[in-house]
């Protein structure tokens, strides 16, 4: 990798196509860091840049943002892997910050060599005094550069005192401009902002500097993240630019807000992927949400990859945090199950034929209460019955019209049952229900009696579990 990375070019012009450059193929990535599950406000950044990809013909690479050995684990990068491929993403290929140690070091190396590195003392609460100070003066709290000051001997007495340096990119002091794809025309004067630390003071590297190593490396075309990273915007762009690189496109997202307008969390039942999957919300669902959210279209949950890919544009996405209500999920969610066909659900791991299926269908809400429906066709359930009903139920078994049945079965034998009982409504068909289903609920029972079978129903009713 080394030789051909841009960072080892000396001339600009090798590097990584443009995103204005047509010809240059789009080249995104998703970046997670490795720390927590997959939620669903990290999932909606992982979907747009796979739709972008999609969209474009271009590719999308997994980076685990794994730099940080302490919180990130294995464990947690292959939840990740697991969540977004159950929601159907595809990825050319992973790539893992801590096993490019070496590039990132080279990286620093450059920066130092061309002067911009440059180490400071400061303990985390001298740090936060100056904060302080500055913002009762009403100053903005920007680092002051004190460390640019010290002379080899203050350095030397620090290091000597146990002092171990961090250390900071110096920043141009410059406007720095970009035409965000979000946000449009976007820019930071560098006076406003603190020199970024690259290198904490155990030597490990915080994200800023690998971020822009790799995105150069890796031809990263597009950088499409979260609005919590704007900030970092001006500083990456001149990072690549002191490393020799050609910065790529930004398109920064609005945070997604809760139902309430607050910010989107647990509270609003807004989980991790792993728990919606647990609950039974289908992965189209999310997609489907995640692909309009702040776009100004509604949601389309039957709509596969390539035709949300088709109808995507980023540049519908505005600048309005939109609000997602969980409520919504489900929804979409039970539209999608409704939607499936036959084939569709056995290639789930359900044993289920297309007649079940054309009974079953409309009535759930999730694919996972399918079992229950089929043991109530043709399975063992525990039939529900009230004493007072049991002469009654006796007497509809008494009733039941001779095989075989067919839709127009029910009619008849509730019609017959009414006649001899004098039952009506509610009172007739409710203990019906029960005896033969377990449940008050359920699709039309005309559909259902003749799947379940003469010798099935005739036990049910004598309070038989069958
Ligand atoms: N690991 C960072 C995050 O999860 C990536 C930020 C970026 O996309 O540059 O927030």
């Amino acid at each position: 990798m080394a030789s051909s990375s841009p960072l080892a070019d000396s001339s600009a012009t090798e590097f990584p196509p443009s995103p204005r450059d047509p010809a240059g193929a789009v080249v995104v990535r998703f970046a997670p860091s490795p720390t927590g599950r997959l939620h669903l406000g990290n999932a909606r950044i992982a979907v747009l840049n796979a739709l972008y990809a999609r969209a474009h013909g271009g590719s999308l690479i997994l980076r685990m943002d794994d730099t940080d050995e302490a919180r990130g684990t294995e464990a947690f990068a292959q939840a990740i892997r697991e969540d977004l491929t159950w929601l159907g993403l595809t990825w050319v290929r992973e790539e893992s910050q801590k096993a490019r140690a070496a590039r990132h070091a080279e990286a620093l190396e450059t920066l130092r060599a061309a002067g911009r590195l440059y180490p400071c003392y400061e303990t985390p609460e001298e740090l936060e005094g100056k904060r302080r100070r500055q913002l009762a003066r009403g100053k903005p709290p920007v680092y002051d550069r004190a460390a640019l000051a010290l002379s080899e001997a203050d350095r030397a007495r620090l290091e000597a005192e146990g002092r171990r340096p961090h250390w900071r990119f110096l920043l141009e002091a410059r406007d720095v401009t970009w035409v965000d794809l979000v946000r449009g025309p976007s820019h930071a004067h560098a006076a406003h902002l603190s020199d970024p630390v690259l290198v904490r003071e155990d030597g490990g590297l915080l994200y800023t500097l690998p971020s822009v190593v790799d995105d150069l490396d890796f031809g990263v075309t597009h950088v499409i993240r979260g609005e919590d990273h704007v900030v970092n915007t001006a500083v990456q762009i001149q990072i690549a630019q002191a490393l020799g690189g050609r910065p790529p496109a930004w398109a920064h997202l609005p945070l997604v807000l809760g139902p309430d307008g607050g910010p989107l969390s647990k509270r609003d039942g807004a989980l991790s992927i792993g728990d919606l999957r647990d609950e039974g919300i289908e992965a189209a669902a999310i997609v489907a949400l995640m692909a309009a959210l702040g776009s100004g279209t509604a949601p389309d949950p039957t709509l596969d990859w390539d035709a949300h890919a088709r109808a995507f544009r980023l540049e519908a996405f505005g600048r309005a945090q939109p609000r997602l209500d969980p409520a919504d999920l489900a929804r979409l969610s039970t539209r999608v199950v409704h939607a499936l066909d036959g084939s569709q659900v056995r290639a789930r791991g359900y044993a289920v034929s297309e007649a079940h299926w054309a009974v079953l269908h409309a009535n759930l809400t999730r694919l996972d209460e399918l079992p229950a429906w089929l043991a109530v066709i043709d399975g063992t359930i525990e039939p529900v019955r009230a004493p007072e009903d049991e002469d009654f139920l006796a007497r509809a078994a008494a009733c039941l019209p001779a095989a075989p049945w067919d839709e127009t079965t029910w009619k008849a034998w509730t019609g017959a049952v009414k006649a001899a009982t004098g039952r009506g409504g509610r009172a007739l068909f409710r203990p019906l229900r029960l005896a033969l289903t377990g449940l008050d609920h359920g699709p039309e029972m005309a559909a259902l009696l003749p799947l379940m079978g003469r010798e099935r129903v005739l036990a049910r009713l004598a309070g038989e579990k069958a």
